[in-house]
């Protein structure tokens, strides 16, 4: 192997803090240590330094050094590590004494994660793990993070690789004893069986959305007709301490998502533009893309103005049935006659008053408890990951199904261990991998 390049950077958020944190990754960052602030201390052991420029001799700061000798580190390779105080001229200039040393610079978005990949030190969903559990929002989004990250799903995963190459195994073996009937017709037979059960293992697996809801948040859309209360209804549950008001890349403008934090459990709740018929080209847009986040939607709510319910049902394809909500009830305590017609079923409240927000806001984290995987082991939380076992699900049943010759069938098996090993990063990975490093920030 060449010799790698030593990479550092800021672990820690830019901006103004206490304390930063800047890792080094290397075969120099052991030098790089020396130069900044004398012999790295012993191994794993805080050291109270001065920092100084190695061109001047300038102090730039004072701060705690540590000394992380591979291979058993997080990359794998030796790591030092500076805490410092967390202004950004300080580490600037930290950073930029570092960048001077020969063979030393800025790492890439998620190099050191990379490094640790690479390094075999973890594999891809504990990678994947790791940049969930940076953006975890809420409680059962971190446990289930870190779960993947300590190795959850690779357990799983590589369990089942194993028990294919076993089968595999069996069936060249059935190839191999060809003009001995029985002992061919005998492998053939374990192998089935061994094929059987794991396809029956993953499509259990792949049943299980509860895992990819939690990661991405139980969808809920508000859905009605115009000036029934929606954007009523989402601003007083953004006003609500459980919402987290996150800037998420490619809201549109004109669907807004309100992120809450129900019990721990994430939810986002979407308002939508009226559903009505269009007056205009963007009215139709924008009915379109309502229409389309309705059929997204883990739950639907349909809202109705009180004081004017309407008769019909939703007008709306959903994949559950929507839950009707009856809003502006605050119109109708002074005309109790109203909004009789309406299903009793409907949840009854008022935006404007807030009166049975609380009791929507119950009913939701009730849905979303039961929608989420909360505390399951392992489960799927990504698209690659079910594409990858969807993938291999379908060789196990070409292997088990009626048509090929023993050559080919085995060949099955030897793609659906491809599509098990592409999952964890052991074999066949080179694609996948810039998709998944770059959802990471520098520094980590
Ligand atoms: P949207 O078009 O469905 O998003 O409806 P809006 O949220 O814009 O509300 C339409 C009108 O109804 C506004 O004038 C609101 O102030 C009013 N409104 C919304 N919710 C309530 C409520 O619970 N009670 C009363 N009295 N008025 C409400």
């Amino acid at each position: 192997m060449t010799q790698r390049e030593t990479i550092c950077a800021l672990a820690s958020a830019p901006g103004r803090a206490g304390v930063a944190v800047i890792r080094i990754s290397g075969p120099g960052a052991g030098d790089a240590l020396r130069q900044l602030c004398g012999p790295p201390p012993p191994p794993r052991q805080a050291s109270l330094r001065k920092i100084k420029s190695p061109g001047t001799g300038e102090v730039l700061d004072r701060g705690l050094a540590l000394w992380l000798p591979g291979p058993a580190s997080f990359t794998g390779e030796d790591i030092a590590e500076l805490h410092i105080h967390g202004g950004r001229a300080v580490v600037g200039r930290v950073i930029d004494a570092l960048t001077s040393l020969r063979g030393v610079r800025l790492a890439e978005p998620g190099e050191f994660a990379r490094r640790a990949f690479e390094n075999g030190r973890i594999d891809l969903t504990e990678v994947e793990g790791l940049a969930d559990l940076v953006a975890a929002e809420t409680e059962a989004q971190a446990r289930q993070a870190i779960a993947q990250a300590e190795g959850g799903a690779r357990a799983l995963y590589e369990s089942w690789r194993e028990e294919l190459v076993k089968a595999h195994a069996l069936a060249e073996a059935g190839l191999d004893f060809a003009d001995e009937a029985d002992v061919a017709a005998d492998a053939a037979v374990q192998a089935d069986a061994a094929v059987a059960k794991l396809l029956t293992a993953i499509s259990m697996h792949l049943k299980d959305r509860g895992g990819e809801r939690l990661r991405d948040g139980f969808r809920v859309v508000i859905a009605g007709p115009p000036n029934v209360g929606k954007s009523s209804l989402l601003n007083a549950l953004a006003r609500r301490d459980a919402a987290i008001v996150s800037e998420e890349a490619g809201t549109t403008r004109d669907v807004i998502e309100v992120h809450l934090d129900l019990r721990g459990l994430p939810v986002i709740v979407t308002d939508t533009a009226g559903i009505r018929a269009a007056q205009g080209a963007v009215e139709a847009e924008g009915i379109r893309r309502t229409l389309a986040r309705v059929e997204d939607a883990d739950l639907v709510l349909w809202m109705v103005d009180a004081t004017a319910p309407e008769e019909s049902s939703a007008p709306i394809q959903a994949s559950s049935e929507p839950m009707r909500v009856l809003n502006k009830i605050d119109l109708v305590h002074s005309a109790p006659n109203a909004g009789l017609s309406a299903p009793l079923s409907a949840i009854r409240l008022s935006a404007k008053t807030g009166e049975g927000v609380s009791e929507l806001v119950d009913i939701l984290s009730k849905h979303a408890e039961e929608g989420l995987a909360v505390g399951e082991p392992a489960v799927i939380t990504r698209a690659r990951h079910r594409a990858e076992l969807e993938a291999a699900a379908q060789a196990l049943r070409r292997f088990r199904g009626e048509r090929g010759g023993p050559e080919i069938k085995a060949e099955e098996l030897r793609i659906a261990a491809r599509h098990l090993g592409r999952l964890t990063g052991r074999i066949d990975v080179e694609e996948v991998l810039g998709a998944i490093f770059s959802e990471f920030c520098i520094g980590k």
